[in-house]
C-alpha cells in the first residue's frame, strides 16, 4: 500500500462504481422505486428515500459540460498540465461525472465536445477517465 497515492476507499455504496471498470462498465446507481440516478452513489434514494437501489451500466458516453486545466501534480505519475472535465452522461439525466481527460493538448478542449469513458486500474479500483470521441 502506497500512502502517497490517493485512491478511493471502497464502501458498500461505491464499490460498483469503482470496480465496474474491470468489465469496462460505468456503473451508476439508480433507485428501483423512482428511477432516480444517484451520483455520487448512496444506499438510500435521496429523492424518495427508498432503500431499493441498484447499479446499472451507463452508456459511457457524454458531453463536456465544463472543464478546468490543472497545473498541480498531485499524483507522482500525473503529467501536467492535465484537464478535468465535468461530463453530462448520455442516458443519465442530471448526472454529471467529473474525471480526467486523457488528452495531451488542453487548448483543444471545448465545452460541448463528445467524450467516451475509459478506465485505468490502480490497485483494487478502476479510475474512470474520458477521451474525446474520434480524437
Ligand atoms: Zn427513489
Amino acid at each position: 500500500m502506497s500512502g502517497a497515492v490517493l485512491l478511493p476507499e471502497l464502501t458498500p455504496e461505491n464499490t460498483a462504481f469503482w470496480t465496474g471498470g474491470a468489465h469496462g462498465a460505468l456503473m451508476i446507481v439508480h433507485c428501483d422505486a423512482c428511477d432516480y440516478a444517484i451520483h455520487p452513489p448512496e444506499l438510500i434514494c435521496p429523492k424518495c428515500l427508498s432503500r431499493k437501489v441498484s447499479p446499472r451500466a451507463a452508456r459511457g458516453s457524454g458531453t463536456i459540460h465544463s472543464f478546468t486545466v490543472n497545473h498541480q501534480r498531485w499524483l507522482p505519475d500525473l503529467n501536467v498540465p492535465y484537464t478535468l472535465v465535468v461530463v453530462d452522461l448520455d442516458g443519465e439525466p442530471g448526472v454529471r461525472l467529473t474525471a480526467r481527460l486523457d488528452d495531451t493538448d488542453p487548448t483543444a478542449v471545448t465545452i460541448g465536445q463528445r467524450v467516451e469513458i475509459g478506465f485505468v486500474q490502480a490497485e483494487d479500483v478502476w479510475i474512470p477517465y474520458f477521451r474525446r470521441s474520434g480524437a
